[in-house]
């Protein structure tokens, strides 16, 4: 036969959902050569996830998009509960704010998920043409086998994992449509729901094996597995969900409603007295979702469900039912579907970190806290850059340990989130006191508030790693990973240290991601979020509190931290190609906090604060004041950081934004030791051979 194309790539992204684009948005912004495929030849135009988490948002605006996802979506402000009064009849028993007050600067946001993978294809091929690496989906792809060769997976220059391709033809890529007699011609989901059996890939290949030329092989040093709740990566590696199905069947419509029920344009969660629940989720253009328990469908021995029973008319009967005496129809239906609640984490988050697994392939769970897509393309987040710095030669492989340790616990904290909150939201609500099988609704309702803050993404907090110095146990590595276990242990630090530095920030607890306060450009006087300084570009961040620059004595000690930093030997000179510009692999951004208009950037500020580049000049976008803007307020950053305005103290912020480390000015040799941990620094005689003079400092 023919002999099939044989290429090589540094990561191979099997997938384009959410997660799989996430991954490849961090190969374009970072310049690694990837290739993502996926085996759907147009991308979804309607349905599926709509909700968007603080945290997800901030992630978006990070690499340069955030600003769509406002202005086209809708903003969720406020939930309303809905509960049977004494009679039986549903009413509003309370109103409670959509998403945490003061927990961002982004709030909930509901918006199609086709809109949300165009932005992000969009930006992958800004980013990606501007690095020379162009990455666009390869669609109508499907894998086929997946080797790991053992022996080479220790070698960083090797690419141990072979995948074979098939090309399909675009007939076969495009989903069936359940016919069905619903009042619109309106797309489903069904054929990407879980209520559907896995059996078409197999066809798929045995067609295209028939065809020759359709073959290539695929030659990767990392794939990132991104392809769904029935994942051929993760059946590849033979690594399995744990977990199980549940009884309650969902049904998901969304349609422009005719009604007379008041709160149509609120996030409602009604619980009638006998017909089961329903979400209400107001969506962008009039559209409104809703989310049904289906009652009359039931799974059978086998614990799954009758896909053909299922139609939007049975669906809309269940939701009329469950929003009676109020009236409910529509002419206009946008796209529905079925689930059945499943709540599973997979086993292993990777194979000797080579291959690795994100998003629903290693998570399951129900739709309604919004919780699928943001989780998924949150651990990508958290995986994308630590592979791509890996690959540059610029951190350590063992730093992919954490993408496990930290994520896998995620999944487990959302699992144990959503099995509370699926049997409180699909159980009957309690007559009274004394009805012992039904739900207590104040129950209901403090669940929904703590689920509130969870469902921000704000509450995730990593564990003590080579990434992350704090005090504390290493969950979640298993026997597995002894390895990493032993190296990590040696990262993490005693209680008592780590309150001491901890103190020193009482806002910006480490593992969590920085919130952001509005502080003053010290060049221009212009106000910044400070988020919006930290762009996903592969960076680790040093953020200097350097606290009253004008006051002499603290002065002295920001000069002696900058005199270290600015050194020959330090570890942000040796870390630095030496082609490269000071900031290209950690930016060093200051906050002082003296009056702005006393003070002067280039008088008070040490070179390495603000560098000088021959063609460019000062760069002015480094130093900021804590102080009053003129159109924006006061940002009150030090008081909200729980920072002293004195002492001022450092941050280290690893590439997406997580707090990496706290420390005292004076404590540069313990952040010093931090790099050490993480990174390759070359060290210091090597950085000699390149023609830098290295004197040893004394502190
Ligand atoms: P997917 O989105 O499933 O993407 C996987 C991709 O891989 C697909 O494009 C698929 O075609 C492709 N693929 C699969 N197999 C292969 C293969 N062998 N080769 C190549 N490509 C392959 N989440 C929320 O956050 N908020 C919500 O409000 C929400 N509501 C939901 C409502 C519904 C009705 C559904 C169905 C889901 C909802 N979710 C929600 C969940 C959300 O859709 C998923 O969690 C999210 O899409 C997961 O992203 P992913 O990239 O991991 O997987």
């Amino acid at each position: 036969g023919v002999k099939p194309k044989e290429s090589k790539v540094d990561v191979l992204i099997v997938g384009a959902g959410p997660a799989g684009l996430m991954a490849a948005a961090w190969m374009a912004h970072c310049g690694i050569s990837a290739r993502i495929v996926e085996k759907r030849n147009t991308k979804i135009f309607t349905g599926q996830a709509d909700g968007l988490n603080s945290r997800t948002i901030e992630i978006f605006d990070s690499l340069g998009f955030s600003d769509r996802v406002w202005k086209e979506s809708n903003h969720m402000q406020e939930i309303c509960m809905w509960n049977p009064n004494a009679e039986g009849v549903i009413h509003r028993s309370d109103r409670i704010p959509d998403t945490v007050v003061g927990i961002s600067r982004y709030q909930q946001c509901v918006l199609n998920q086709s809109r949300i993978e165009r932005w992000f294809i969009d930006n992958i091929k800004k980013y990606s043409s501007k690095n020379n690496n162009a990455i666009s989906v390869e669609r109508g792809i499907l894998p086929e086998s997946l080797v790991i060769d053992e022996s080479k997976v220790e070698d960083d220059d090797a690419y141990p994992v072979t995948v074979a391709l098939r090309t399909l033809t675009e007939e076969e890529t495009t989903p069936v449509q359940a016919a069905t007699a619903s009042k619109s011609a309106a797309s489903d989901g069904l054929f990407r729901s879980n209520l559907v059996q896995d059996d078409d890939e197999a066809d798929l290949l045995r067609k295209s094996q028939s065809r020759p030329g359709t073959k290539e092989i695929v030659h990767a040093k990392y794939v990132i597995g991104c392809d769904g709740a029935r994942s051929w990566t993760r059946r590849a590696l033979g690594l399995e969900l744990e977990g199980e199905a549940t009884d309650y069947i969902w049904g998901v419509m969304d349609i422009i409603p005719i009604t007379d029920f008041p709160d149509i344009r609120h996030r409602c969660a009604v619980h009638s007295a006998e017909n089961g629940s329903l979400m209400v989720i107001p969506r962008e253009n009039r559209i409104v979702r809703l989310y049904i328990q289906l009652k009359e469908v039931v799974p059978d021995a086998s614990g799954r469900a009758d896909r053909s029973k299922i139609t939007p008319d049975l669906i809309f009967r269940a939701a009329q039912k469950i929003l009676a005496p109020y009236k409910l129809d529509y002419e206009y239906c946008d796209w529905w579907t079925a689930y059945q609640i499943g709540q599973r984490v997979g086993n292993s988050y990777d194979v000797h970190n080579r291959v690795f697994l994100a998003g629903d392939a290693v998570h399951t769970h129900s739709p309604k806290a919004g919780q699928g897509m943001n989780v998924s393309m949150q651990d990508t987040f958290n995986l994308g850059w630590k592979v791509a710095l890996v690959l540059k030669g610029i951190c350590k492989r063992e730093i992919l340990a954490t993408y496990q340790s930290e994520r896998r616990r995620i999944a487990q904290d959302l699992i144990e989130f959503d099995h509370k909150f699926s049997r409180l939201f699909s159980g009957r609500p309690a007559k009274d006191l004394m009805d012992a099988e039904g739900i207590d609704m104040e129950e209901f309702k403090r669940a929904f508030m703590r689920g509130n803050l969870f469902a921000s993404g704000m509450q995730v907090d990593y564990g003590p790693s080579n990434l992350v110095v704090k005090s504390g146990n290493w969950r979640e590595l298993g026997d597995r990973s002894e390895k990493s276990a032993k190296l990590l242990a040696k990262a993490k630090i005693s209680d008592d240290k780590f309150a001491k530095k901890q103190a020193l920030a009482t806002g910006i607890p480490v593992g969590k991601r920085l919130a952001s306060f509005k502080v003053v450009s010290q060049a221009d006087a212009r106000p910044w979020h400070l988020q919006e300084r930290l762009k996903s570009d592969g960076r680790f961040r040093i953020v200097l509190f350097a606290g009253k620059i004008l006051s002499s004595q603290q002065k002295a000690r920001v000069d002696r931290f900058c005199a270290k930093l600015d050194a020959p030997e330090s570890f942000l000179r040796r870390i630095t190609p030496a082609d490269k510009a000071i900031d290209s692999v950690i930016d060093v951004l200051t906050i002082h906090a003296s009056p702005r208009k006393d003070t002067e950037l280039l008088r008070d500020f040490p070179d390495i604060l603000h560098p000088f580049d021959q063609h460019l000049g000062w760069d002015y976008t480094k130093v900021y004041a804590d102080d009053v803007s003129y159109h924006e307020g006061f940002g009150n950053a030090y008081k909200n950081y729980g920072v002293d305005k004195e002492k001022g103290c450092v941050v280290v912020l690893r590439p997406d934004h997580y707090v990496a480390w706290v420390g005292d000015i004076d404590d540069f040799e313990d952040m010093e030791s931090y790099f050490e941990g993480c990174m390759r620094l070359p060290a210091v005689s090597a950085a000699q051979d390149v023609g830098i003079v290295v004197e040893t400092v004394s502190s």
